[in-house]
């Protein structure tokens, strides 16, 4: 009996690679985007981390025919009243790229002090069956705050910025395996594996 496919629903390689790492324990045959070039691009235009991993996990199903699991996150600065938000990707405007991104958030917390840099990253998951149906949905979050420059080259995004205090170091700086356990993506993970395992069962995936 083959193993049931869940295909990781993110464009984005290293958030998808982090994706299906998480999801490695759960004896699927696990794809990511990059093994289907037929892939649809979904508009992430939804108001909130909710409305666009559904969209994303949906969309992807219906089109590939497959079950697919997508997130949406982001990172929400206090002093910025939650922003980048939902906008994290395109922070600094068209063309923008994780250096760009990080400039400009530095750029507008700009003589704040370390106590008043506080942020959460946050990550909404959710799974789609091969109809578009959304059939589980889960949350993670992960506090920390913002440094004065970038320290380390690990992860992506806003990770060389985002410190975790107990840590005292930055996700660019922390091993992955770190990262794998306390993240808000790990932490979504584990709220959606017990819908996961029962959905996969060893006959396959359930049909309703
Ligand atoms: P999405 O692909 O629309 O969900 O965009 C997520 C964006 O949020 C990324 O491009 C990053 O800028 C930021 N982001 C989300 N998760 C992380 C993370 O784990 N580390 C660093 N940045 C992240």
């Amino acid at each position: 009996m083959p193993r049931p496919l869940l295909v990781i629903g993110s464009a984005n390689r290293k958030k998808g690679q982090e994706l299906a790492n998480l999801f490695a324990v759960v004896g699927l045959e696990i794809k990511t985007l990059a093994d289907f070039p037929q892939a649809i691009e979904v508009a992430e235009d939804g108001a909130t981390f909710a409305e666009n991993a559904a969209r994303k996990a949906a969309q992807q199903a219906r089109h590939l025919g497959h079950w697919v699991l997508a997130d949406d996150s982001g990172l929400a600065v206090d002093a910025l009243g939650g922003e980048p938000g939902v906008r994290s990707a395109r922070f600094s405007g068209p063309g923008a790229t994780d250096a760009s991104n990080n400039r400009l958030l530095l750029e507008r917390l700009a003589g704040l002090p370390l106590e008043r840099r506080t942020a959460r990253f946050v990550c909404r998951m959710a799974l789609a069956d091969p109809s578009g149906a959304i059939r589980a949905e889960s949350e993670g979050a992960c506090r920390g705050r913002i440094v004065f420059e970038p320290r380390g080259d690990g992860g992506f995004g806003y990770d060389p910025l985002f410190e975790i205090v107990e840590y005292r170091r930055t996700f660019g700086e922390l091993h992955p395996a770190v990262k794998a356990v306390v993240s808000h993506r790990a932490r979504a993970a584990r709220q959606m594996l017990p819908r996961l395992l029962e959905l996969a069962g060893p006959e396959g995936w359930a049909t309703s």
